[in-house]
């Protein structure tokens, strides 16, 4: 089943990894055949190459939209070597077979991105790249098709040690399938936008393919494609899904930095719904530009805290823990941790009498390390330099994708918000706002989040009506509530959450209004004589 690598067609756009691919198989002995440019740059890089045209002789014509289209190159790539009749017919026809093929298309969509023109798009539709990826990878039996420069090191590896195995081969015949049934869909997309029609999406099968999928959106909102592409590359494959009978894998998308690029230094295998939770405690974390920790279970946080102004670094994430552990130590037990700034000892000796399934931050201090490093299931993650969520948000719905732009705060500021009611908040009123107005969007709604102090207090999250969000905050902040401050995620439809809240004893309370009651919302709150803050703005997380 091993093919041996001994001829190579090389035709590849994406010049990315060309050069030491294309030396490391010239020094297993591969001959190389290529196109145009990807000769120049092979040539250029000091390696032997075959020009194309000198194994079809035929010339590379009309502006490059002929190259490969030839006889003298497909039948080199489909003849099956297992049956003598179709190695004879090569042999009468003069023609020497290919058992590796590497090519990458046009960049048809980076050319529609680029908002050119409608011809230069049409010229942009790769034809006999998709014909050698397709011939190739049917013929995966004889054949070896890469379509991605992450498989070059693959590849080189397998030059090295005598061939391609069959099962390497009908894998990357997989990744090639999808490869060109996701360009044409690309294709398919802008056709139909072209045409003004619904850009019915025709979605590329992504069933037992490495994490490739695409399906045109029609009638898409500025700033959204008319054609989504997900493109992302299996790394892990995990224990199992959310429960033991679902089969589960993680799959990084190509320019991402975020949870999925983390670094497990300890513990261990990361399971999915760790990864889910974990996801969730570090957008929380970051949310904040102070020293910030996130306690999330089941996705929700059941403590959230920034710490107290004036700490010294060592001491000023471990403050934060405290604090956020502080808010609901029952649940934070198995809970997982975020941190946005580096783990100091003081924080990890408080941390390794918690049982804790993760914890994730940019950075570990070695000695903070060595201590959490004694727990043997606690998994330890470094968050990827750069950390940053990305743009858009997908999330799958059956048959098809939603797509949003990210919730972020970035410019966060009171002074955009409406004082509808009672006295202006004090400074550390008016932060405490602010943390609770922040804290709650990591909330899973109907959320109702109580803090003082930079710290929630009690958190009341996923419930179906905004008034037994209040109740689960206030009886979980028991008698904290009193003096504390309120935020909700979104409008009071009714006075009876607040009053809940009110009955509690909260001062201070920040919500988006806009509700058709919001008279009678805020004459409850001024009645209380409780400061109330409209932000205008409503932060759902469903
Ligand atoms: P090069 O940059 O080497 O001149 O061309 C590389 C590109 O040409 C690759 O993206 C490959 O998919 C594409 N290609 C290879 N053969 C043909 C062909 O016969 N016709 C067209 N239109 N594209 C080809």
């Amino acid at each position: 089943d091993t093919v041996p690598l001994t001829r190579a067609l090389i035709s590849v756009s994406d010049k990315t990894g060309l050069t030491g691919l294309v030396q490391a198989l010239a020094a297993s002995g591969v001959e190389i055949v290529s196109t145009g440019s990807t000769a120049k740059a092979i040539a250029d890089a000091g390696v032997r190459v075959t020009e194309v045209s000198s194994v079809t002789g035929f010339p590379e014509s009309l502006d490059g939209r002929v190259k490969t289209l030839h006889p003298g190159v497909h039948a080199g790539i489909l003849a099956d070597l297992r049956l003598a009749s179709h190695e004879k017919q090569l042999d009468e026809l003069g023609i020497r077979p290919f058992d590796l093929v590497v090519v990458n298309l046009y960049p048809f969509r980076e050319t529609v991105a680029s908002g050119a023109a409608p011809d230069a798009v049409i010229e942009q539709i790769d034809i006999g790249g998709p014909a050698l990826v397709r011939a190739s990878a049917k013929n995966f039996a004889n054949v070896a098709i890469v379509v991605s420069p992450s498989r070059y090191d693959d590849i080189v590896a397998a030059a090295a040690a005598g061939g391609t195995g069959l099962e390497v081969r009908r894998g990357l015949a997989a990744e090639a399938f999808a490869h060109t049934a996701a360009y044409d869909t690309a294709v398919a997309g802008w056709f139909a936008e072209q045409i003004g029609g619904t850009g019915a999406a025709i979605a590329a099968d992504e069933r037992g393919t490495e994490g490739v999928s695409e399906t045109a959106v029609p009638d898409a909102e500025p700033g959204f494609p008319a054609t989504l592409t997900v493109s992302a590359d299996k790394t892990a494959t995990l224990r199992y899904g959310e429960n033991s009978h679902q089969q589960a894998a993680l799959y990084l998308a190509a320019e991402g930095h975020g949870i999925a690029q983390a670094v497990q230094l300890h513990g261990k295998e990361m399971s999915y719904n760790n990864y889910v939770d974990a996801d969730a405690a570090v957008r929380a974390a970051y949310d904040f530009t102070e020293p910030a920790v996130a306690i999330i279970k089941h996705a929700n946080p059941c403590g959230i805290a920034v710490a107290d102004e004036g700490l010294s670094p060592e001491l000023a994430i471990a403050n934060a823990h405290a604090k956020a552990h502080a808010c609901d130590p029952l649940s934070a037990f198995g809970g997982v941790i975020a941190a946005n700034r580096t783990v100091t000892l003081a924080m990890a000796e408080t941390v390794k009498d918690i049982f804790t399934e993760v914890l994730v931050a940019p950075a570990f201090e070695a000695e903070a390390f060595e201590l959490l490093k004694t727990k043997k299931n606690l998994r330890l993650l470094t968050l990827p330099e750069g950390y940053g969520r990305e743009a858009v948000e997908l999330r799958q719905i059956s048959g098809g994708f939603l797509a949003q732009s990210t919730d972020v705060f970035d410019g966060l500021d009171a002074s955009t918000w409406t004082l509808a009611t009672g006295e202006p908040a004090d400074a550390a009123t008016l932060a405490d706002l602010v943390f609770a107005w922040k804290a709650c969007r990591s909330v899973k709604s109907n959320a109702i989040l109580l803090a003082s102090g930079g710290a929630s207090v009690g958190v009341g999250m996923g419930q179906v009506n905004r008034v037994d969000s209040c109740r689960l905050a206030v009886s979980r902040a028991g008698d904290r509530a009193a003096g504390s401050v309120a935020a909700s995620d979104a409008f009071f439809p009714f006075a009876d959450g607040l009053e809940i809240l009110l009955e509690a004893g909260v001062t201070a309370v920040v919500q988006p209004g806009g509700s058709v009651r919001d008279e009678e919302v805020i004459a409850t709150a001024a009645k209380a004589g409780v400061t109330m803050y409209l932000t205008g703005e409503r932060h759902f997380f469903h």
